[in-house]
């Protein structure tokens, strides 16, 4: 018998949940490592590519996928024969666009046109940074972006062709940019459709290629592109800016900007999600005995009422003061503070009296500590000989 087949999910590495885009990505990942001509004569390598070729058919199918997940492998175990595939019916499924992608991506050199399509194509997306400050961040801010893009060219107007000249269409593709490739696999005959490598897909030719792009159509240039940063958007969060990336060929659209934002570190704010947190001194007396202190908030400077008996560390919040939701600018999170009570130091001989007086009258008199003091050093110097004592 053949061996235990594994779960199609597991072969692919995805969830049960897992939606078409996710499928098609693991079996492109697995298709690629362990296609046959990319591992001549390994035999395990091409059990690994069956058995990827066959849980991709399944999957990327919503109605094998269903059946799949209703009965498991028995839904498709009729009428197998030993070894193989026992029988499984991979007509239909569309490896075509897979594979051009993968040679594609093995071969074309990176291609953008290595799409199916030689109709008009939507162009790649830019990505690019900004940094902003804090409170940037925080209430959002309008930035001015100087980044070089690429624009269709004025002297061709984007066709790529020297003006006067037009592109012939394409004798591979016969002008309809893509090309059929039939072979034989171990499933059988599989087409595969993949742009045509002499145009890329676009079905033309150009023979006297424009002066100013050199037959590309576009040239690089300069541009300012002001960009909206929203409120409340957090460290290596993006803006995408619609149609503001490069341009698409044959009059597609143009991909979309994408700008990461990079925000700086405060020195005193710390933020996690839409609450800020910060530390902030309070002296010995405003602990003990209450009173006002003035908190530095996003918003300014606020009166914080401190508590009679505040120990240090406690922690406060502003309700409010924190960062926007990203979603609803209305609603904002909270500001966190720190109190961190301040041990006076350098005290002139008259505070230091009061501390005293002090001490006295909250019975931690300074004389009995002094005291204590004078025995621990007077321990310190019998130490060696009492360290019998303190092991035991
Ligand atoms: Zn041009
Ligand atoms: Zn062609």
């Amino acid at each position: 018998m053949a061996e235990q087949k594994r779960d199609y999910y597991e072969v692919l590495g995805v969830d049960k949940n897992a939606d078409e885009a996710a499928i098609k990505k693991a079996y492109r990942v697995l298709a690629k490592k362990y296609h046959p001509d990319m591992n001549p004569g390994d035999a395990e390598a091409e059990k690994k590519f069956k058995e990827a070729s066959e849980a991709y058919a399944v999957l990327s199918d919503a109605e094998k996928r269903h059946q799949y997940d209703q009965f498991g492998h028995a839904a498709f175990e009729n009428g197998g024969g030993p070894g193989g595939f026992g029988g499984f019916d991979f007509n239909g499924a569309d490896f075509g666009d897979i594979f051009g992608d993968i040679f594609g991506d093995l071969f074309g050199g990176g291609s953008r046109r290595s799409g199916r399509s030689s109709g008009p194509m939507r162009g790649a997306n830019v990505r690019t940074s900004v940094r902003i400050d804090f409170s940037e961040a925080v209430f959002g801010c309008e930035k001015e972006l100087d980044l070089t893009l690429k624009e269709p060219c004025g002297k061709c107007k984007g066709s790529g062709a020297k003006p006067g000249t037009t592109p012939k269409s394409c004798p591979k593709c016969g002008g309809k940019g893509q090309v059929v490739f039939t072979s034989q696999s171990f499933f059988g005959t599989v087409r595969n459709v993949q742009a045509c490598p002499d145009c890329q897909g676009t079905g033309q030719i150009i023979e006297d290629k424009c002066p100013d792009c050199h037959g590309a159509g576009f040239i690089p240039m300069r541009k300012k592109i002001q960009v909206s940063i929203p409120a409340g958007i957090d460290n290596g969060q993006s803006v995408r800016i619609r149609e503001k990336g490069e341009p698409g060929t044959l009059g597609g659209p143009r991909g979309d900007l994408l700008v990461e934002v990079i925000v700086q570190r405060h020195p005193i704010f710390q933020r996690q999600d839409v609450s800020i947190f910060s530390t902030v001194p309070v002296s010995y007396a405003v602990a003990a005995l209450g009173g006002e202190i003035v908190v530095d908030t996003v918003d300014g400077k606020v009166i914080y009422e401190v508590k009679p008996g505040t120990q240090t560390d406690t922690r406060v919040r502003l309700k409010g003061k924190g960062v926007p939701s990203l979603r609803n600018k209305e609603i904002r999170g909270d500001h966190y503070v720190t109190l961190v009570v301040q041990t006076p130091e350098h005290l002139s001989n008259e505070a230091k009296e009061l501390l005293k007086k002090f001490d006295e009258l909250t019975g931690n008199s300074l004389h009995a500590a002094e005291k204590a003091e004078e025995e621990k050093k007077q321990e310190g110097e019998k130490g060696k000989k009492k360290k019998g004592f303190f092991n035991k």
